[in-house]
Formats: structure tokens, sequence, C-alpha cells
């Protein structure tokens, strides 16, 4: 973070457009760059209306009503979040460098909006509004994903891994097989997973 005034505004001010391009809420932006809501207000005149309005979200509560999709996007997010925190960067980075990746990662149908992924990053922390840190990354002891758990569970079993979940669900479960279409495969008794699937999520979220 920049020490001189108007680098720190011009720093904040670059944030703010970043978490906006990438959908935040106003309250969301004014927790993470620290400018008020006013001054976003002066900033997006000209663009104002397309500005998403209403409540970030404060629990994270969405999280565990969420199904199985939206569980493995938390948990590709949350190992990308960790990824840039781990290179250093400061948590404002960190998530729009980790949501940036996230939505490379799962495409347009990526199903985690921003404001979600700031509430978790900040309960992984213990950041922004929340006081300590309630989620973690759990690495699972079977594919050796990383996954969203409650702070301090070690799981000894994969029970709770959203990706061995969905390994097993897939061929029951058509809205996953959606989500997740196959390739043809050469040999047709191999689980023909998509590419991204393979390349892509179970890499980052075991490597991250
Ligand atoms: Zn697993």
């Amino acid at each position: 973070m920049p020490t001189r005034y108007a680098d720190r505004h011009l720093h904040q001010v670059d944030l703010a457009r970043q978490c906006v391009a990438l959908g935040g809420r106003y309250r969301t932006v004014e927790l993470i760059t620290g400018l008020s809501h006013s001054q976003l207000l002066n900033i997006f005149r000209p663009d104002r209306r397309t500005l998403p309005r209403g409540r970030a979200p404060d629990s994270p509560e969405w999280y565990y009503r969420g199904n199985l999709l939206d569980r493995i996007d938390a948990s590709v997010f949350a190992a990308s979040y960790r990824r840039h925190r781990l290179l250093q960067f400061e948590p404002a980075h960190s998530l729009i460098g980790g949501y940036r990746r996230y939505i490379s990662i799962c495409g347009a149908n990526h199903r985690l909006n921003f404001d979600r992924a700031f509430d978790l990053a900040g309960h992984i922390e213990g950041i922004w509004v929340i006081e300590q840190p309630q989620l973690a990354l759990a690495s699972c002891p079977v594919c050796g994903s990383h996954h969203i758990s409650v702070i301090g569970d070690l799981p000894l079993s994969n029970a709770e891994c959203p990706f061995c979940k969905l390994v097993r669900r897939y061929d029951l479960d058509q809205r996953i097989q959606s989500a997740f279409p196959a390739q043809p495969q050469p040999n047709p008794s191999s689980v023909a997973w998509s590419a991204a699937f393979l390349s892509g999520i179970l890499r980052v979220t075991s490597k991250e």
C-alpha cells in the first residue's frame, strides 16, 4: 500500500475499478478499498446505474446451504486466493487475482460471484468485517484436492470432499454432467472427464 496520500488514493481508485469490473457491490468495494460510499459515487458517477447494489454477504451460511457445484466453485476460488497469499500478495490483490484465476478455470458458467468470494476470503483470514478466521482449506486424504472446511477440522476421510463426491455422483447426476461435460475417449471404460476438469480444477486445488 503506497504511503503518500495521493498515491494511496490512486491505489484505492484502481482497486475499486477492478472490483467493480468483477461485479463487486458498493459495500464490498468500500470494505476492500477503504473508500467511502460518496467517494465511490463520485468515481463511478457516469455509470452509477450499472453498479450492483444491495448488501454484500456477511455470513458463510450461504456456503453451507449451497449445492455440490457451489462448494466446488468456492473451493476452486479459495485455492486460487491462497496461492496468491502464499506469493505474498496482500489480501485485496489476492482476492482480485484469485477471483480472475477462478473465472479462467470455471469459465463463463462460474457460480461464485465476487461478493461471495470476498466473504470467503474474509472468513478464511479473519479480515475486513470478520474478526476471527472461521473457514480453512483442508486437504482430502484420498484425492489430494483442497476444499473448504470449518477451521480446525482435519479430514480423516473423503466424506466431505466435494471433488470426491463429484466423482461418485457423476454418472447419476445430469446437472453435474452438464457442468463438467465429458469428452469422447478412445477407451470407453475410462472415466471421460472434461479436459477442463482434469487439467484445471483438480490441478489447481491440489497444488495451489
Ligand atoms: Zn477428495
